[in-house]
């Protein structure tokens, strides 16, 4: 480190020595170092601030020693710099004058008062509402590895034990910002291009982390959280806390408790699954638009937004739980006025959770404390509206809701209803609220209202029209007179200062006043920083509640959101139970449906997918016919489902599905480097070592990265596999462009066929959208590459070589033997193959038994023949 080397050089002034001492107790951060007006850097910090940041490279002087690279910008435009260094993966420490500067050449005292990182920022540019901002912790044990995560905005806190090998895919749902691991797993890698921070082993110890959660949550043990039992998962969490309160310097008051992350009733979602369904981010980089979160989210508050993501990300997979959010659901969804009155409400309420947090950690505003209590006076109310009866969830929901009047109260009665942001601004309390604020109101008001006053007087008893009652810092109020009026100022009047066409007087009346109104002023400053603080204390205390609140609007925002978009777009409610059926008629795409042009319509689908009869679709059809869109749309109705939403069907029975497994063709990361078709045999290996007769697996376009006869040879079999092993029985939808793999049907019993229905009308295709029995007859890639515009002469060229290929396979059946799979590969060279003779030798030739001459001879009539051939 730059620091432990430069505080020994030599000459380095006070003021650099105080750096280098700071920048040595917070290793591994950029430091920015408070000077003045700005924030500074230093050394190696310097040129990295200044390449990310953009802003110029330049040296101080350095006492004797040598010039010292330097990068600084002024202290208000750390709201734009520091979101930019975090986002880079940066951590970044900074450093406050931690008093007034003192007397001149003397230091002031400096210290760190918060290091912000990927993972734990309470700044608002770096917070998005709809977003958390998870910061996890991994401690691995031989197998297994705990877990914990912790969002420091909200203070909501998890802990759990998976799996070393399912890591990956929970953190994947989580999608955490930054991941602790400990130095001794420095080679592991948790989930890839997370950003990762590795901490001295003793952090990840049991008995350190144990005391650590022990003594912050003052509990006499962790029994109360149910979480004993998870010993990596507590030394995980252990770790995520420590490194909270080592960033956090201030309070951590507002995490008040350690869940147990329930890891086996939410469905996991592997990262292709993700994003194959365009859950949160869609197959274009970077867009959102045209996702399931986009088309899903009407919630009314960043909270509820927040939880409708993991809801959507994390599917339930307890038929029972299910089942009471879709009662729910339908309550709000056949009642509209209950449904528009919870929502009327919620609008009002705001982002109770960060507010806790905001509150907690003593950074709320007065704005911000007139907005929660604006929040929690919605709840009554809301109460109200739900306790009907109408169904269980939303009546626990409505019991379980703390309304905190005494904080609604106290709010009310003491903060005026539009308050400045910033509580210096003064004039944030009622009148009424406090007494002494009332009087020393009065003071500052009665003082400048006799200085108006005496403006009038004097100006009289002189005879000086002009005169002014004026005030500038330097000396206060005077009496300001024109020179015209020079000679009418009386003698009591002392003079302060000449302007060029007038003179600045005192009295001493006119001081005893200023004395009064300033020293008014000065209390009412300190006084009203006094009750604002202790208004935030009194909040503070109420934290547990308000935070459980928040969990049940939010629970409230995303049901309400869910019968809301029934509503509008047509939902129905599903029939979720254990079976093992996925039924689904007149199914549609939620996505799809809403971006078509105008003047297109949907055409819905059905599935009936069955176990013990249609277990797996063969689904063929040409190109652009429809067919990945049925795929996905099985598997968001099913999704949908799962977290308690209505689905775009007509009716839909789900027999709860344990995984959902995607296999989409065309995502080739070449991009990253991989060839497409080693990316599609991985995940295929993924969902054959983890599909379960639970699961619903989605294949498309199975074996296209490939040649031909390869990729069909390889659906076949995984076909045959996904239908003959009992294990890995899943309910799977296949689609596929090659038509011969409709043979499979005719050997395997619960093989169905089904094609995206076209018509042929001269020579073009028309898609007809319909998903209909039966397998196709051909796949119609040429009358595809036609409508993409090849020139006429290739399409006819084509259409003769396809006449001449399948000629010469007319009567192969393609279910038959390896063998004659063999001949069919053989049998697409031209049938006079020059190298015919080369191959018929190399066959006849019995290696064993050459002698090494023999050996060499026939080498020689090899190479003869394939000569001639050439
Ligand atoms: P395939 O996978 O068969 O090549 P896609 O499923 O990608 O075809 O569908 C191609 C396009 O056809 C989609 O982008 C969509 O615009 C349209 N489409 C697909 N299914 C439907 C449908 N059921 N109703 C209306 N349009 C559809
Ligand atoms: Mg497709």
């Amino acid at each position: 480190m730059s620091g432990s080397v430069a505080v020994k050089r030599p000459g380095n002034t006070p003021l650099m020595q105080q750096y280098y001492r700071i920048k040595e107790q917070h290793p591994g951060t950029l430091l920015l170092f408070r000077m003045g007006d700005f924030y500074e850097t230093f050394d190696e910090d310097a040129i990295e601030a200044s390449r990310l940041l953009e802003i110029a490279l330049t040296r101080r002087s350095n006492g004797s020693a040598k010039d010292v690279p330097l990068a600084g910008f002024p202290h208000h435009a750390l709201q734009t710099y520091l979101p930019r260094l975090i986002r880079a993966g940066k951590r970044v420490a900074v450093c406050e004058q931690l008093e007034e500067p003192p007397a001149r050449g003397k230091l002031v005292k400096r210290g760190v008062v918060e290091i912000v990182t990927p993972g734990v920022s309470l700044h608002d540019e770096l917070l998005s509402p709809k977003q958390a901002r998870y910061l996890a912790a991994v401690h691995w044990q031989k197998e297994r590895a705990g877990l914990a995560y912790v969002d420091a905005s909200t203070g909501e806190f998890l802990v759990s034990e998976v799996g070393a090998t399912e890591l990956a895919d929970v953190l994947e749902s989580i999608q955490p910002a930054e991941i602790l691991i400990d130095k001794a797993h420095r080679d592991r890698i948790a989930m890839a291009g997370a950003i990762t921070t590795y901490l001295e082993d003793w952090v990840f110890t049991f008995d350190y982390g144990y005391e650590t959660l022990r003594s912050h949550f003052q509990t006499h043990s962790l029994r109360g959280f149910g979480v004993e039992d998870l010993k990596a998962g507590i030394i995980a969490a252990g770790a995520a806390l420590h490194y909270l309160s080592e960033t956090q310097k201030g309070s951590l008051a507002h995490i008040r408790r350690l869940g147990r992350a329930a890891a086996s009733d939410a469905m996991t979602l592997d990262p292709q699954t993700r994003r194959n369904l365009e859950l949160v981010a869609s197959l274009q980089a970077g867009h959102t638009d045209g996702t399931l979160v986009e088309i899903m989210d009407r919630t009314l508050t960043p909270m509820g937004g927040r939880l409708l993501r993991r809801w959507l990300t994390r599917p339930l997979c307890d038929a029972a739980r299910i089942n009471r959010r879709l009662e729910a659901v339908e309550v709000l969804s056949l009642n509209r006025p209950l449904r528009e009155s919870a929502r009327t409400l919620l609008k009002k309420v705001g982002d109770l959770e960060r507010l806790a947090s905001r509150i907690c950690t003593g950074r709320a505003t007065p704005r911000e404390m007139v907005a929660l209590g604006t929040s929690l006076a919605q709840v009554p109310e809301l109460q109200a509206l739900l306790q009907g009866g109408q169904c269980r969830l939303l009546a626990s929901l409505a019991a379980d809701l703390r309304p905190c009047p005494r904080i609604v109260e106290r709010i009310s009665q003491a903060l005026v209803e539009d308050p400045p942001a910033n509580w210096k601004d003064g004039g944030i309390f009622r009148d009424g609220y406090n007494e002494e604020l009332d009087d020393l109101r009065l003071m500052a008001r009665s003082g400048k209202e006799y200085l108006v006053g005496l403006q009038t007087t004097e100006s009289e008893r002189t005879g000086i029209p002009s005169l002014k009652v004026g005030f500038n810092k330097v000396f206060g109020y005077y009496l300001e007179i024109t020179n015209a009026h020079k000679d009418k100022v009386p003698d009591r009047y002392i003079r302060k200062q000449t302007l060029v066409n007038a003179e600045r007087y005192i009295t001493p009346e006119l001081k005893e006043y200023e004395e009064k109104i300033l020293g008014a002023e000065e209390s009412l400053a300190r006084l009203e920083g006094e009750l604002f603080a202790s208004l935030r204390q009194f909040v503070a205390e109420a934290t547990a509640e308000i935070q459980d609140t928040a969990r049940l609007l939010s629970a409230l925002d995303c049901l309400a959101n869910f019968a809301e978009v029934a509503d509008r777009s047509g939902y129905c409610r599903p029939v979720v139970d254990d079976s093992l059926l996925i039924r689904i008629k007149d199914g549609r795409h939620p996505v799809v449906e809403q971006s078509l042009p105008t003047g297109e319509d949907f055409i819905p689908n059905s599935v009936d997918l069955d176990p013990a009869s249609g277990q797996i679709y063969i689904i063929t059809g040409p190109n652009m016919a429809g067919k990945s869109v049925v795929l996905r749309q099985v598997g968001l109705i099913v999704l949908l489902a799962q977290a308690g939403s209505f689905v775009p069907a007509s009716s839909a029975r789900i027999g709860v599905v344990d995984r959902i497994f995607t296999r989409v063709g065309a995502s080739d990361s070449l991009a990253k480097g991989e060839s497409t078709f080693l990316v599609e045999m991985n995940e295929t290996a993924n969902i054959l070592n983890n599909a379960t007769a639970r699961s619903l697996v989605l294949l498309d376009e199975v074996g296209r990265g490939t040649s031909t006869f390869d990729g069909m040879s390889i659906a076949w079999a995984l076909v045959e596999h996904l239908h003959n092993e009992a294990s890995v029985a899943a309910r799977t939808l296949f689609a596929t462009h090659y038509h011969e793999l409709n043979e499979l049907a005719k050997g395997l019993r619960r093989v169905r066929n089904f094609r995206i229905q076209v018509r042929e009308q001269e020579g073009r295709i028309l898609f007809l959208r319909r998903l209909i029995p039966g397998g196709a007859d051909h796949s119609y890639g040429i009358e595809v590459a036609r409508m993409a515009g090849l020139p006429q002469c290739i399409i006819d060229r084509a259409r003769q070589i396809l006449f001449q290929l399948e000629g010469q396979h007319r009567g192969v059946d393609v279910a038959a033997e390896e063998a004659e799979a063999e001949d069919l590969q053989l049998s697409l060279f031209p049938k006079d193959n020059p190298y015919a003779a080369v191959v018929d030798r190399l066959r006849n030739l019995n290696p064993e038994q050459l002698t090494p001459i023999e050996a060499l001879v026939a080498l020689a009539e090899i190479k003869r023949l394939a000569d001639s051939a050439d």
